[in-house]
């Protein structure tokens, strides 16, 4: 490759814009023509006021060219949305999962609590039942002690 080929592809590459180009490098905003050529006629391409297909240090893109880009990036991003979708499956399936252990979990933390609440209360009755024979004994200690 010759220097001065190398230093107008250098130019052309930084030019160059992925996809539909919306403004040259030199500033300007490209606009939409439609070819008259006898080589390219009625093709469509983006081009910056300045420039023209000869002219590689301003933008010059056929659109045909741009919107394949723009397909290719779309089937990019697309591509990358889909094993994002299928991460987020997995992971909502692992979170089912879980949510399930938890549920069981927590019907099992209900019922120790019920059983819990039934000691209590068994508790407080018997508790009665001693409070009244100790009441009981005392008054026939006291009676017996007093009469006897
Ligand atoms: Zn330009």
């Amino acid at each position: 490759m010759s220097s001065v080929g190398s230093s107008v592809d250098s130019r052309y590459q930084h030019t160059k814009q992925r996809g539909i180009p919306k403004r040259c490098n030199c500033g300007k905003e490209v606009h939409l023509f439609t070819s008259t050529t006898v080589k390219n006629p009625g093709r469509l391409f983006h081009c910056c006021p300045m420039g023209s297909e000869m002219d590689k240090t301003h933008l010059f893109k056929w659109t045909d060219k741009s919107v394949v880009e723009e397909i290719e990036d779309f089937q990019d991003l697309f591509d990358v949305l889909l094993v994002d979708n299928s991460e987020f499956q997995k992971s909502v399936r692992a979170s089912e999962i879980m949510l399930k252990r938890h549920k069981s979990i927590l019907e099992e933390m209900e019922d120790a609590i019920a059983r819990c609440e039934e000691n209590s209360i068994e508790c407080i009755r018997e508790l009665r039942i001693i409070k009244a024979l100790f009441v009981c004994c005392f008054a026939m200690v006291f009676m017996y002690l007093t009469y006897a």
